[in-house]
């Protein structure tokens, strides 16, 4: 079996979807790697380094040529895909949701294009996740990001010069991105709280040192929908957090926005006018910014300032942070492929039923096939 592995060509994707140890890794199962030509060098992996790790090294067409798996991190235009051979499987993050002409484009082209982040969120899948693995380095680099541009220190500093008070730290959506979040600006020193909607996170937030705000007092707000995801909330609900929300904000330095539901925009958690309420030179870092954004005003690829407050909108975070990112990311796919590898066949076996399988197939003999995208 030989695998491809693809140079990124999305503007500002620095990361790959192989790295040398997964190349190993590959290789151990018995598949032919190529990789091409300065696919890992924005995430600090020179083509020495894959070949030292067993890889072949080729342009984009002899890559593609007579590989039965193509690896990719963004989902591969037309352009890309030529040469492809029907049939093949192609595995990233694919975002059928939004890219749905590609998608159609996958089938059309007979390809099994297969959806990393459609991955089940079940125990078995949880080292191939890699919304899990993207948005924990997403949620450390907002509280870093944040710092820099904040024009005063995070922790508490008592100086023959006098003493600096605490940054206060407030995350607006506690899953994987907000956990890493809390604990980071906990590090850092900041005083810190945190909010979402599943009753769930309370105790995590607790038990990271940090401070729960919490609306109690309205029926119904249980925000857990299917698969561990938040689903979206009443309006009597959104009423009430936004004022209790409202009235905390005004004493945050810092605030970092992570809310998403799949599939929906991201849910606006902070206005304008709460924007104004905070104190001039403050930060507001927004990770849901492409997804429509959790902040108003908030421009994708963009640092903008509202009323002396700094809007953050770093478009793929992850990839700021590229090395580790893509280490990670690699061994995502690597961890799917694997688990699925038979040796006999040297190819993966990917049955129609199995949960996994079902979750993430996208395209499958010239027909889209994923639940998530019929309708
Ligand atoms: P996500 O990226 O989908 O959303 C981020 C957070 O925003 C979630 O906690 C969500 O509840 C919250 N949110 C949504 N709307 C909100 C609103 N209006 N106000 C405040 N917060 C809001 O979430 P995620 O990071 O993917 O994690 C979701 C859950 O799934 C977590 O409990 C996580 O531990 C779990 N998980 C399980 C697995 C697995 O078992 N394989 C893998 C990954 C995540």
């Amino acid at each position: 079996m030989k695998i491809a592995v693809l140079r990124e060509t999305a503007p500002g994707e620095k990361r790959v979807s192989a790295s040398p140890e997964t190349v190993r890794k590959f290789a151990a199962l018995g598949a032919q790697v190529m990789v091409e030509t300065g696919a890992g060098l924005q995430a600090s992996i020179t083509d020495a380094d894959y070949e030292a790790a067993g890889a072949a090294l080729g342009d984009r067409a002899a890559t593609v040529t007579g590989a039965g798996i193509v690896l990719c991190v963004q989902g591969p235009d037309a352009a890309t895909l030529a040469g492809v051979a029907p049939g093949t499987l192609l595995v990233g993050a694919l975002d059928p949701l939004r890219e749905r002409a590609r998608v159609d484009g996958y089938a059309a082209a007979g390809l099994e294009a297969l959806a990393m982040e459609f991955m089940p969120r079940i125990t078995r899948a949880q080292s191939m996740d890699i919304l899990s693995s993207q948005s924990n380095l997403a949620g450390y680099k907002a509280v870093l990001d944040a710092a820099s541009e904040y024009g005063r220190a995070f922790p508490m500093m008592m100086t023959a010069a006098g003493t600096i008070s605490a940054a206060r730290l407030f995350v607006m959506g506690v899953g994987v991105a907000g956990l890493q979040a809390i604990a980071t600006g906990r590090r850092l020193g900041a005083q810190v709280s945190a909010t979402d909607v599943r009753a769930a996170t309370k105790e995590q937030i607790e038990s990271l040192g940090a401070k729960p705000v919490f609306v109690d007092a309205v029926a119904g707000i249980e925000g857990e929908g299917s698969g561990g995801y938040a689903s979206e909330m009443s309006d009597a609900y959104q009423k009430a957090q936004a004022e209790l929300v409202s009235a905390h904000i005004a004493r945050q330095d810092i605030v970092i926005t992570t809310a998403l539901i799949p599939g929906r925009p991201a849910p606006r958690l902070v206005s304008d006018a709460q924007i104004a309420t905070m104190r001039p030179g403050s930060v507001i870092v927004d990770l849901a910014v492409e997804q429509g954004g959790n902040v108003e005003g908030a421009v994708a690829g963009e640092i903008v300032e509202r009323h002396g407050v700094k809007i953050v909108g770093h478009r793929n975070v992850p990839s700021r942070l590229a090395a580790d990112a893509a280490a990670l990311f690699s061994r995502n796919l690597y961890n799917f492929l694997s688990a699925y590898w038979d040796k006999e066949r040297n190819a993966p076996d990917l049955p129609d039923e199995d949960e996994i399988v079902k979750g993430i197939r996208l395209t499958q003999g010239g027909q889209i096939v994923n639940e998530r995208l019929s309708g």
